[in-house]
């Protein structure tokens, strides 16, 4: 059997440094940037860089990254640690008022636990026609009989996380 506690992995240097946007305009990008910087600190820990938060009245209630390979959780995408962390916060697994930022588009897992979370709206930066199942490869948002809708807005800062996401996938191909 593996070792159920892997010791802390050595911290990689990431070539895209973070970006700190002005506090005073709280828009999409404002959020997004915010997300980028988590997917930046999941490229420090060697994990796929995908970043998520959760803004709710104006404010961050969550904030995570991608920890899928130094965890071992198949689990442990940026959105489902985001969306435990909003509903310990806000003291309600219900997270209507709540709007969740993704540098790219959710899974078919995050895409269900963002339903499941009745969150108001979901901003992502980068659509993934393979496995994004919020209108990418399909849309959950549109199955006839789901009791909750998402409100959905796809592009913001796109260029910029899929930047990311190509050259830490280049690296990664570069390196084996
Ligand atoms: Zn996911």
């Amino acid at each position: 059997m593996s070792d159920p506690f892997p010791p802390p992995r050595p911290e990689l240097p990431c070539p895209f440094a973070k970006v700190f946007p002005s506090q005073l305009v709280r828009d999409d990008a404002f959020f997004m940037w915010l997300a980028y910087n988590q997917a930046i600190d999941a490229w420090r820990a060697d994990e796929v860089p995908i970043g998520a938060v959760i803004e709710l009245g104006g404010e961050v209630i969550a904030s995570a990254h991608n920890q899928r390979d130094s965890t071992r959780d198949p689990t442990a995408h940026a959105e489902i640690i985001a969306l435990g962390q909003a509903a310990r916060a806000s003291g309600d697994w219900r997270l209507n008022e709540a709007t969740l930022y993704v540098t790219k588009e959710p899974c078919p897992m995050c895409s269900g636990a963002a339903l499941m979370a009745r969150i108001g709206r979901v901003v992502f930066a980068v659509s993934d026609p393979k496995m994004g199942c919020l209108g990418g490869a399909t849309d959950l948002n549109a199955l006839p009989q789901v009791n909750h809708r998402l409100t959905i807005t796809r592009g913001v800062l796109e260029r910029e996380c899929l930047e990311l996401l190509q050259a830490y996938f280049q690296q990664k191909r570069a390196e084996n």
